[in-house]
């Protein structure tokens, strides 16, 4: 059982051009309530107005890659941080070209932020780990894209070993720290009570993969077994395969397969093209390949919940 929270909402689930009621990609990650923000489409700030986010929370800002619909929001959401007096640190990471992007934007309009800002930059590399704080860590994907592009994999910090409440009264208050780390419980007369005797493994830390946006890429596979959550791009139907492998996009049946290889727990299908009214088609596509499968949509809160 897991106490803190650790979810997902999509704040925009469209692809390239907004369709009506759908907006370009953005999604908030909060992981202990603390919260992190993938991609930052054009009116990200009011999705997060809309779904209660006070955004001076948001600590980190993970860019995929530098085509609109993933990132033209981003200048208006560090401006608004910036006249809101904000004073604590951000870190916005994306690929090596954000910093000139967001430096040249702030120098035209002789803007000083009144909070650091750090730019890290990244490129598409599986593994690599660009961020570690208590609660979580945050490696890079290398997906496949017309232009350099990084998915994001979200893993929970290991929490600590519980106590067996049955136990609970043969440890000294002062003693329960480090036995929840693991130790022995050694008593002045040398007496030792096993610490698997007094405590339970921790709770399974979870994970959330984003992929988006990329063409179906089986190398991602091995670096997405086994993930709690992993968020696909479903960009078309499989009538539309020639026109996702030209745009280096995927379909939802491609998706579902790169779900189903990685043995992950749920799939979740957003970017989804402004051609389908409903994204429906997309899901009876998926889950005849992977059945725990379910759609995003604006607003969407999708927890993180580890498998039994
Ligand atoms: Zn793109």
């Amino acid at each position: 059982m897991h106490n803190s929270p650790f979810t997902v909402t999509t704040l925009g689930t469209g692809a390239a051009l907004p369709a009506r009621g759908r907006y370009p990609t953005a999604q908030l990650v909060n992981v202990h309530d603390t919260f992190y923000l993938i991609d930052c489409g054009e009116g990200t700030q009011e999705r997060l107005r809309v779904a209660g986010v006070n955004f001076q929370r948001i600590g980190h800002i993970f860019i995929s890659h530098l085509h609109g619909d993933h990132y033209l929001g981003l200048m208006g959401l560090i401006s608004s941080m910036h006249l809101m007096g904000r004073r604590t640190e951000l870190h916005v990471h994306g690929p090596p070209e954000l910093k000139e992007i967001i430096d040249l934007q702030l120098r035209a309009s002789g803007t000083w932020l009144r909070y650091p800002m750090h730019v890290h930059a990244t490129a598409p590399e599986n593994g690599r780990e660009i961020m570690s704080d208590p609660h979580v860590t945050v490696s890079l994907l290398a997906l496949k894209h017309r232009v350099p592009c990084t998915g994001f994999l979200f893993r929970e910090a290991r929490g600590p070993r519980r106590l067996r409440v049955e136990r609970l009264g043969d440890v000294p208050q002062f003693k329960r720290a480090a036995v929840k780390a693991g130790e022995d419980l050694v008593f002045p007369d040398g007496k030792r009570i096993p610490n698997t005797e007094l405590t339970l493994d921790p709770v399974p830390a979870r994970s959330y993969a984003y992929c988006s946006d990329t063409a179906y890429e089986p190398s991602l596979v091995a670096f997405l077994k086994g993930v709690d959550l992993l968020y696909h791009e479903a960009t078309f139907t499989t009538a539309m395969a020639d026109k996702a492998k030209e745009t280096l996009h995927s379909t939802a049946a491609q998706a579902a397969r790169i779900a189903a290889e990685a043995g992950v727990g749920r799939l979740l299908l957003g970017h989804f093209s402004s051609r389908y009214k409903s994204a429906d088609v997309l899901l009876s596509e998926a889950v005849q390949i992977f059945p725990n499968c379910i759609l995003s949509y604006e607003g969407g809160v999708f927890p993180i919940e580890s498998r039994p």
